[in-house]
């Protein structure tokens, strides 16, 4: 439908009954412009976090199916409010949660595929001229039981429906004016991009700029659909186009900085240095859909080797069972987790035909007296495992080493303040 728009609002955006009301304003203003539109939401502010905690008094290994359930009552309950605040604007609007709108997913619980849309029931009733609110980030699988999308999921959400109903574009509303050079909650100075290619999105995203989740990256990409994250509350300000690399532009070498805290390592040492030892240790982790993200094998000496590997602090306990048990059969001879360490990274399109740049990042925290624990880097990427504690120090230092800043940050009083709460 080419006068279609899916806008997507996150938590922060829909923290409270008057945000509610201002963003159903702002989607009715949307409509006034001749545009149909499709409306995405996440949970209230908090709201996720919040059901996350109550399961997790009750038992520290809640079935994850119970979780789905849970989690998606916070999506449907911001979904209501914002169409009732659309009827009572005069605006008509009808209410979908995953399953009314078809949104069909494996059943990887808590971090379910979306598999199919059947999306007649949106098209009928944008057709009748309703405004089609869905509640984000879930769906069902064959057995009918619910699923959610992974943390950030309404951002997948959102360009999914936007690919099935054929949207003009998805825009992301969100707390900040767009995609900024690297957090602008901790660097004060950081400069938001007017455009950014999918494929440095993509790496931003998968290393921890958390503004769109990696699946909606993906998503646009494979579909080639526009992507525009923007602020829900700075209405002037165009925000950021997602969108395929322009061959006439000069990509910069390093277009932003990123960090996550959420990776733990996993050591094995002492193990026996013999082939298919990496796939004895791998396989089961695999089998078990841990993704895990920075491997290495040290120099083998009498015969034994160290391996460690990171992965999302969150699939740690998980990965660990896992370790033990194939670590006591391949007989090494023992285990370690830190879960103090941090993945610093800079993306840039400009890296492919530049050289340099990661001696000039090496060189960076060697000045600071950062350790590196693990390097990995792509063709758009360098990242460096190093101690958490040092996070904020790498990503401002690396922000300045690369000159990313914003020409007008001292005058920057709009720049962010620090959140003190996610959705
Ligand atoms: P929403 O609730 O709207 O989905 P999120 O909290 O998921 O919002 O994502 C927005 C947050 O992403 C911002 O508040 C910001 O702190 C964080 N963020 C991290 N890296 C970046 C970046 N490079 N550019 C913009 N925002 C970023
Ligand atoms: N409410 C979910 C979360 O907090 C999904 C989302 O906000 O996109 O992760
Ligand atoms: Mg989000």
């Amino acid at each position: 439908m080419p006068g279609l728009v899916v806008q997507k609002f996150g938590g922060t955006s829909l923290a409270d009954i008057q945000k509610i009301k201002a963003v159903a304003a702002k989607v009715a203003a949307s409509r006034r412009l001749g545009q149909d539109v499709v409306v995405v939401v996440s949970a209230m502010s908090g709201e996720t976090n919040k059901l996350l905690g109550m399961a997790h008094k009750i038992s520290k290994t809640p079935s994850q199916r119970e979780i789905d359930l849970l989690l998606s009552s916070g999506e449907r309950i911001s979904c209501a409010l914002l169409t009732l605040a659309l009827h009572a604007i005069g605006c008509p609007a009808v209410s979908l949660t995953g399953r009314q709108m078809g949104m069909l997913t494996d059943s990887a619980h808590t971090r379910a595929r979306i598999k199919q849309i059947n999306s007649g029931r949106a098209k009928n009733l944008l057709q009748e001229n309703h405004v089609v609110v869905v509640a984000g980030f879930q769906g069902v699988n064959e057995q009918g039981d619910v699923t959610t999308l992974g943390r950030g999921g309404s951002d997948t959400t959102a360009v999914a429906l936007a690919v099935a109903l054929e949207a003009r574009q998805c825009e992301i509303y969100t707390d900040v004016d767009g995609v900024y050079t690297a957090d602008p909650r901790i660097v004060a100075d950081a400069r938001k991009l007017s455009a950014v290619s999918y494929d440095e999105m993509l790496e931003m995203a998968s290393l921890g700029a958390k503004v769109v989740q990696i699946r909606a990256v993906e998503f646009a990409r494979n579909f080639n659909m526009p992507l525009v994250v923007r602020s829900s509350f700075n209405e002037g300000d165009e925000g950021t186009l997602i969108g395929r690399e322009d061959p006439r532009m000069e990509q910069p070498v390093v277009s932003g900085v990123m960090y996550d805290k959420n990776q733990s390592k996993i050591t094995i040492r002492g193990v026996p240095d013999q082939p298919g030892i990496a796939a004895k240790i791998f396989g089961p982790l695999a089998e078990n859909s841990l993704s895990l993200d920075m491997i290495i094998q040290n120099m083998s000496a009498d015969g034994l080797t160290d391996i460690s590997f990171t992965l999302p602090t969150a699939e740690m306990a998980q990965a660990a069972e896992v370790v033990q048990k194939t670590a006591r059969k391949i007989k090494a001879r023992e285990v370690s987790f830190d879960s103090d360490i941090s993945k610093i990274s800079i993306v840039g399109a400009g890296m492919r035909s530049h050289s340099g740049v990661a001696a000039k990042m090496f060189q960076m925290l060697s000045r600071e007296n950062i350790n590196i624990m693990m390097i990995s880097t792509s063709e758009i990427r360098i990242s460096c495992l190093i101690d958490s504690k040092y996070t904020e120090l790498a990503v401002r230092g690396l922000h300045r080493e690369f000159g990313l800043e914003s020409e007008a940050s001292a005058e920057s009083s709009s720049a962010p303040q620090p959140k003190t709460e996610t959705a």
